[in-house]
């Protein structure tokens, strides 16, 4: 696949083959307090006029730029969040890591940074740095290679561009290992986690950035974070809408009039909540059970369900709660898996919300096909190969570009 300027000139494809690998040194020592830290990095340089520069799988190293970059100036980055996990017989896999790569081309189109690749030439990469840390990744439940691809404006962003677009990027990929301590301080077993809902910062509202991953939407809102609650609990419109909790998406279990059990979400028409990759999953395995077209049980969850992707607000929990229609609340994201709300405090009250035995279900599926325990029959799960450094590639030449 290779992108066409305007003025005629065909930009380079990112290419897994001109990969130029950079072993660590026998002398390689971890910097103190880096040593949860993938110890390997892959990074991908991009500009305007020639498009993707060579792959590099070399040492994790600090990155440099003009004060004046982007990046730095105006937060021209967004990111992904992925997991690697390590199955029984030690082989390692990516969820649906396909999905995660168009959502980064999403979030980097939206901010003006370089938006095409081949998915399969970027994932020959990604299992290629996966499976230099092999020995690392855990294999306990719960544990993971935590994986951060970042893609910047790394040429200066100061001042009006002619036309909105990044001269010079940077694609780089890191990872950091996750020992089950879980992302928030969600441990309180079965209990779930603590919300403050939120009315003092807004996350997120008609026609913003919500609904990409870019670096600008955490830095702004993490100062509302209250202690004693995991994360804040997103609202927005004079409603009191919900639309996410820390980064996570959120369901709702309601029982509906009809006696069906409804799992309610946002939705994403309306730009405000991020696109979770574990929110589709979890949409579609429901569904699935629903009309029978699974061929394998989400045990101990009803027949009688339905996915509804609507707004819901703050007062329509109070009243879920008072009339007891509410059966449970869930967020879902790749940190946290699928997490229980156990309450939430708003106008300073608390709530209670109460737990509900599908939420462990869900959770249990989802970490099972994650970790290669279970087949949902769709290929979630994408194993990656094995890779010998040794062999051939290690030895592709090193492109040097002129400065
Ligand atoms: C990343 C993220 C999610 C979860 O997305 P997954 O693809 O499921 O990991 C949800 N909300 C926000 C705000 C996020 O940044």
């Amino acid at each position: 696949m290779t992108a066409k300027q305007s003025n005629g000139h065909t930009l380079a494809p990112i290419q897994a083959s001109s990969l130029y690998f950079t072993p660590l040194p026998p002398t390689h020592v971890v910097p103190p307090g880096k040593e949860s830290h993938g110890r390997y990095m892959l990074t991908i340089p991009w500009n305007r006029v020639s498009g993707w520069g060579q792959p590099k799988i070399g040492p994790r190293q600090d990155l440099t730029f003009d004060p004046l970059a982007g990046v730095l100036q105006y937060a021209v980055t967004c990111f992904e969040g992925m997991k690697c996990y390590k199955t029984d017989k030690g082989d390692l896999r990516l969820f649906r890591p396909k999905k995660n790569f168009d959502r980064l081309k999403r979030s980097a189109g939206r901010l003006g940074l370089p938006c095409e690749w081949d998915n399969d030439e970027l994932l020959e990469l990604f299992a290629k740095l996966m499976a230099l840390e092999q020995p690392l990744v855990p294999s306990t439940d719960g544990s993971n290679l935590y994986i951060r691809p970042t893609l910047l404006e790394t040429s200066e962003g100061f001042g009006i561009k002619e036309d909105a677009f990044a001269a010079e990027a940077l694609l780089y990929v890191v990872t950091t290992l996750n020992l089950g301590l879980g992302l928030y301080p969600s441990s309180e077993g079965d209990k779930g986690i603590k919300l403050d809902a939120c009315n003092e910062y807004i996350r997120a509202w008609p026609g913003g950035t919500g609904s990409y991953k870019l670096g600008a939407n955490y830095g702004t809102v993490n100062i509302s974070k209250k202690p004693g609650y995991a994360m804040s609990l997103w609202l927005h419109g004079k409603e009191d809408f919900i639309s996410e909790a820390g980064a996570m998406n959120v369901f709702i279990i309601k029982e509906a009039p009809d006696g069906y059990l409804e799992f309610i979400t946002m939705p994403l028409s309306n730009g405000i909540v991020l696109p979770g990759i574990t929110r589709e999953s979890i949409i579609e395995l429901l569904q699935d059970h629903a009309s029978d077209k699974q061929d394998f049980p989400l045990e101990g969850v009803p027949k009688k369900i339905r996915v509804v992707e609507r707004d819901f607000s703050m007062p329509e929990i109070i009243k879920g709660l008072e009339d007891g229609t509410l059966k449970g609340m869930f967020g879902c994201g790749t940190g946290v898996v699928v997490v229980t709300v156990g309450e939430i405090q708003y106008q300073s009250q608390t709530y209670k919300i109460p737990s509900n035995p599908i939420i462990k279900v869900l959770r249990d599926t989802m970490t099972g096909i994650q970790r290669g325990k279970i087949d949902e029959g769709r290929s979630w799960s994408v194993q990656v190969p094995e890779w010998n450094p040794q062999g051939k590639e290690g030895e592709q030449e090193e492109h040097v570009t002129a400065a």
